[in-house]
């Protein structure tokens, strides 16, 4: 519980990174989501490769699709153009590119007018970026955009000594400063929150995921995205195995879920991804994911029924 995360400690759990391409985005995906305006539209996702971000957080394992070295310029446009080419046509485009997209060495602002320009016809562009990147290269973006941009950030949790744990080098202040800088400049931002990050229980996580929330929207966040924490960089395993980190329970992230649409203070998505990780039981997760995603496209609350593997305790 008091061991102090650092750099070091958390870069000697890493495996070894995957092989990827420059010119290629690591992945790409088309998935349906809810629009401000209550629409459902099909959004896509590009992966991008670039460089690894220059944070090491505590709970990532995105460097897992990273360079080590900034790649050339051109190489970010070139991987837009050839998912385009491959997805089906969408209004709104996620870049992630596995940190910030302000970062210059992952995403060099020599490209902006290229990605801009690659970007003609979409209503909506959503990057993300670690707060200390939003700066006037949001708005340099911004203006060479036609779509509307959008930028998510990682607040991960508002509780002050876990956020410290977290090795993300923010404070919820800068969280703030980086969501105010937006919003004069009439950028939306989205949240990114985390259910039960390392060294907190069950009920702490469920607790500070909602404050999470609160913070967000009181801040003029727009949308948020919880995140059901995973293991999978090496140091999470690690934490694991010392009992400082457990995986959540797919219930709580219903519960989280269901308290931030209930807020109606703007969108609330759960993550998704992978979400038999979180389950013991079989017949509650197939219910369970059709319900998560019922809230997530429509945020309304749906209530499960009881399951025999409940009554068994
Ligand atoms: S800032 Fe984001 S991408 Fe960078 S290490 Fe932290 S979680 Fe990973
Ligand atoms: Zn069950």
């Amino acid at each position: 519980m008091d061991k102090i995360t650092h750099d070091k400690w958390i870069l000697s759990h890493r495996g070894t990174k995957n092989p990827v391409d420059p010119f290629k985005p690591y992945a790409w995906l088309v998935e349906k989501e809810r629009q401000m305006s209550g629409v459902i539209e099909d959004t896509g996702t590009i992966f991008l490769t670039n460089m690894e971000c220059p944070f090491h957080c505590l709970m990532c394992d995105l460097w897992k699709n990273t360079t080590d070295r900034p790649i050339p310029v051109g190489a970010v446009p070139a991987q837009i153009e050839w998912a385009l080419k491959q997805m089906p046509l969408v209004k709104h485009l996620k870049l992630y590119n596995s940190g910030s997209f302000f970062d210059d060495r992952a995403i060099p602002p020599a490209d902006y007018p290229k990605i801009a320009s690659l970007l003609k016809g979409f209503e909506t562009v959503i990057v993300e970026s670690h707060p200390k990147f939003i700066d006037d290269r949001c708005l340099q973006f911004r203006d060479l955009l036609q779509a509307e941009l959008q930028v998510a950030i990682g607040l991960e949790t508002v509780n002050p000594d876990i956020l410290r744990k977290l090795n993300k080098h923010v404070a919820i202040d800068d969280f703030w400063n980086s969501t105010q800088f937006l919003t004069r400049n009439g950028i939306r931002s989205r949240a990114f929150i985390l259910l039960r990050p390392p060294y907190l229980s069950e009920s702490e996580g469920i607790y500070w995921a909602q404050k999470s929330i609160d913070f967000a929207f009181g801040v003029g966040v727009e949308c948020c995205i919880i995140i059901p924490v995973r293991a999978g960089n090496g140091v999470m395993e690690e934490l694991m195995k010392t009992g400082d980190f457990h995986l959540p329970k797919i219930e709580s992230l219903e519960t989280v879920l269901n308290y931030g649409i209930n807020l109606r203070a703007g969108r609330v998505f759960a993550d998704t991804w992978d979400l038999g990780l979180f389950s013991t039981c079989p017949k509650c997760l197939e219910q369970q994911i059709i319900r998560i995603n019922f809230m997530n496209l429509n945020q309304e609350i749906v209530f499960g029924e009881k399951c025999s593997c409940e009554m068994n305790g």
